[in-house]
């Protein structure tokens, strides 16, 4: 990649308008439980207590010898030795054991006399293939250098001490949550050397003991500005790392590793029991914080290398590229080269929560500001002058470019490479819109009757039928080629082959590329009609022959957003809408434009309503044709209403949840699942918030469906990031991989649910009446699920609820 010099990077940033800071960000963290947010129970400061006096720990020279937490104690499997757990727990390893008699023992004494790494490593290797029933996690791992690390003779302390010494110099000192952060002279490394791994875990861990949201940005800044000064080449892999994602979202890469291979590795890489790391994680809630301390309770012979965040981030894609078995080792590899917090956060990326509440809202935030401050630093790394008032407006500039590029273009490797290469001010030049990329969709809002639209939308709108089927973003490029994204970014090219086999006839002569917004909806072929949900979701979600449809599918084409190389975003929906009708032929059933009618009067519209209902429709989709009603990118604007037929009083919407636990069922559902918990997203807290149980709704043959599919997601305890009152818990806990679709009669707020906690009201949560459960949310992954701040806008947004007064912030549009 071409690099261009630290000041010609950060050139300032054309005059572009700011965004608001969302209502989300307004919104103080919750102190998020431990575990599992036991009403009364102060557990994330019991949590913090724990985690702070492991920090002790990790400073500590002698740290094997220090006492662990109480809790640990209470329930420590050997608790009736009286030495202190941990000291007992090194004592009795198993790993210990092998050590003392096993042929391991033999090759590291071997490699003492000789000190002589290369061989050792492979005698290691060797005899760990042949002697240890180890081989599945360490395999072909202990080729690498980190085989090597093995515990030593509890008599030779001298490792420990290279590592305390160590301590002071290799950054578990450093701090980029100080204040007046100076990013190259408080950066513990040098120019154009590769950025330790480490400086972006104890960013994290700083981070994850801060509570306000501008703060967490600041600490992420002052990260970034470093890696910006020093080696802005790591800047990719730090913003990966950061928002725990290896690739483009729409790449769709996975890392697909079980909780239970992590705590295989964890035992067999420190000799620590599989039952003990089970129980601590069960305690604790956090196999993060079990990996570093079972890290930390290691001695080491030989200092490994340390770790950069390109090594991790490296290591973690070939994680998700490697299949089965084969991950094992790699991430033995990682661990066992981890130091202080580090194996923290590579076994909460490995899980796949962070914990650290940094999404992509604020990670722009972060790199605008690092952005910002980068450039204030000329060559003698002087701080140059520039006036509060102008470094805000400039972070505010920046942060609206980035959003924007990336809203345009929702991949890192091309944003991070462009900032590198060509600056910020061409950064929406090359990170254009581009058919093959999908868009996050321009997303409505909820309203519950025609008088909330009126209020609502003051200009002129029009009214579409509100399809009930799924969404479909088509792009086709000047080559030919032709995909279909789901909402969520998925692609689904391949369960559409009927739709790709005729697609080409539906666009006029004409056209040579483009992006449609659409809807796939299931249609009749002998009727002429639409079909409900429920067939189109009958039909296979991958790789159809186009031999085997049984289901017909119909394309309702709404909007364009890209048309023979040029994006149509930033043009009204107005001219947008003419684009479609001008570039694009119907043929009915099989790709038709969506009915619409222009008026602004109340009876047009509810007859509209009614007629779209009779047409086997949701309701409507009310849009503004003002000239500013531009296509708004990964938001839930205003300027789109959505008037669904169930909710004209009540709640507006219905609501998206993930099913985390299950009741078994008495009576006529025994043996089987009579009812379940539910939960709502708090994308702030990453967690699942409790919102209600649910029974209703749900007939034998979804029940049955239902025990199928939840049998092979059980899980035995509950995810350290599930938020629920004790008195609900469930008889079996779910892996959080299914969202439902849910109505109920109204929001209240609750003592025991959790959902939007400290939203509305600082100790209650919101949770539904009488819910009823609609459909499985097959296109929605958990983390699309209703978030806390959209429960919070559905509660707030009841009549009874508006009519008493409230201090809380509105649910702004905003990038969700
Ligand atoms: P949301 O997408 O708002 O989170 P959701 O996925 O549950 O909610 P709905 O509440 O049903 O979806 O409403 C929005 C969806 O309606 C769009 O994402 C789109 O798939 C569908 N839709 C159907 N007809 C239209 C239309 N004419 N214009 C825009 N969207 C439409």
């Amino acid at each position: 990649m071409a690099q261009r010099s630290i000041t010609s990077f950060f050139k300032p940033a054309g005059g572009t308008s700011g965004t608001e800071e969302s209502s989300s960000a307004k919104r103080s963290r919750q102190e998020s439980p431990q575990s599992h947010g036991k009403i009364g129970e102060p557990e994330k400061k019991v949590q913090r207590k724990s985690e702070e006096s492991d920090k002790k720990e990790n400073k500590s020279k002698n740290s094997e010898t220090k006492k662990e937490s109480p809790k640990a104690k209470k329930t420590s499997p050997k608790s009736k030795i009286k030495a202190s757990p941990l000291k007992k727990e090194i004592k009795l390893s198993p790993f210990k054991k092998e050590v003392t008699a096993g042929p391991i023992q033999k090759q590291i004494s071997g490699a003492k006399k000789e000190a002589n790494l290369i061989p050792l490593k492979k005698e290691i290797s060797e005899d760990t293939k042949e002697a240890t029933n180890n081989d599945e996690i360490t395999g072909k791992a202990t080729s690498s250098s980190s085989t090597a690390e093995k515990e030593v003779d509890k008599n030779d302390a001298t490792p420990v001490k290279k590592l305390s010494v160590e301590s002071n110099q290799c950054g578990a000192e450093y701090n980029p949550a100080a204040s007046k952060y100076h990013p190259i002279k408080d950066a513990y490394w040098k120019e154009k050397q590769s950025t330790p791994y480490l400086a972006l875990a104890r960013t994290f861990e700083m981070i994850e003991d801060t509570k306000g949201r501008y703060k967490m940005v600041e600490i992420l800044a002052n990260f970034l500005s470093s890696v910006l000064l020093l080696n802005p080449e790591d800047l990719l892999s730090c913003i990966y790392l950061s928002i725990n994602q290896l690739a483009p979202a729409y790449e769709g890469v996975e890392l697909g590793v079980a909780e239970t291979t992590l705590m295989k590795v964890i035992a067999v890489s420190t000799g620590r029991e599989l039952k003990f790391i089970k129980t601590q994680t069960q305690e604790i809630g956090d196999l993060g914080i079990v990996a570093e301390r079972s890290r930390v309770s290691q001695r080491m012979m030989f200092t490994p290398k340390p770790l950069t965040v390109q090594t991790v981030y490296q290591k973690l894609r070939a994680i998700a590229k490697s299949s089965g078995k084969a991950k094992s080792p790699i991430i033995h590899d990682l661990f066992v080269a981890s130091r202080y917090s580090e194996a923290r956060f590579i076994i909460r990326s490995l899980i796949g929560k962070m914990r650290i509440g940094i999404a992509e809202k604020s990670l722009f935030q972060a790199l605008a500001t690092a952005i910002v401050n980068s450039r204030q630093y000329d060559d003698k790394n002087k701080k140059k002058k520039q006036s509060e008032a102008d470094i805000k407006k400039d972070i505010e500039d920046i942060t609206f470019i980035l959003k924007t590029a990336y809203c345009q273009c929702p991949n890192f490797d091309k944003i991070v490479s462009t900032l590198l290469t060509h600056g910020l001010d061409d950064l929406l030049k090359y990170c254009s819109m581009e058919p093959g990329v999908p868009l996050k969709p321009m997303l409505a809002h909820p309203t519950r009757g025609v008088s909330e639209v009126m209020d609502r939308l003051k200009g002129n709108f029009t009214c579409e039928w509100k399809y009930d089927g799924e969404r479909a973003q088509i792009h086709r490029d000047e080559k030919g080629n032709v995909n279909i994204y789901s909402r969520n970014q998925e692609n689904n090219t391949t369960k559409y082959p009927d739709i790709i086999n005729r697609i080409e006839h539906f666009m006029k002569d004409t056209v040579k590329s483009y992006i449609v917004d659409s809807e796939v909806v299931a249609w009749d072929i002998e009727q002429k009609q639409i079909l409900p949900f429920q067939v189109l979701s009958t039909r296979k979600r991958k790789n159809v022959d186009v031999e085997e449809i049984k289901v017909q599918v119909c394309v309702y084409a709404f909007d364009l957003l890209y048309l023979n190389g040029e994006a149509l975003t930033s043009k009204n929906f107005e001219e947008r809408r003419q684009l479609l009708r001008d570039n694009f032929n119907e043929v009915e059933g099989e790709f038709q434009f969506a009915t619409s009618c222009d008026t602004n009067d109340p009876d047009d519209i509810q007859g509209f309503l009614e007629n779209s209902i009779k047409g086997n429709c949701e309701g409507l989709m009310i849009k503004s044709l003002d000239n500013d009603a531009s296509y708004e990118i990964a938001k839930r604007s205003h300027k789109w209403l959505k008037l669904k037929k169930d909710y004209l009083t009540g709640v507006g919407d219905s609501l998206d949840l993930v099913v985390i636990g299950g009741y078994i069922g008495k009576g006529k559902r025994t043996g089987m699942y009579g009812g379940f918990l539910l939960a709502c997203y708090d994308d702030e807290n990453e967690e699942y918030q409790s919102i209600c149980k649910i029974g209703t709704g749900l007939n034998d043959e979804d029940l049955n469906t239902h025990a199928k599919f939840f049998k092979e997601h059980t899980i035995p305890t509950p995810k350290s990031y599930y938020r629920f009152d004790s008195s609900l818990e469930p008889d079996t806990w779910f892996e959080a991989v299914q969202v439902w679709e849910v109505k109920c009669a109204d929001l209240s707020l609750s003592p025991v649910h959790k959902a939007g906690i400290g939203i509305i009201d600082p100790e209650k949560g919101i949770s539904l009446r009488f819910p009823r459960f609609i459909r499985i949310r097959d296109d929605k992954s958990a983390e699309d699920a209703t978030c806390a701040q959209q429960v919070a806008y559905l509660y707030r947004n009841q009549d009874q609820v508006k009519n008493q007064k409230s201090n809380a912030a509105e649910f702004d549009d905003d990038f969700y």
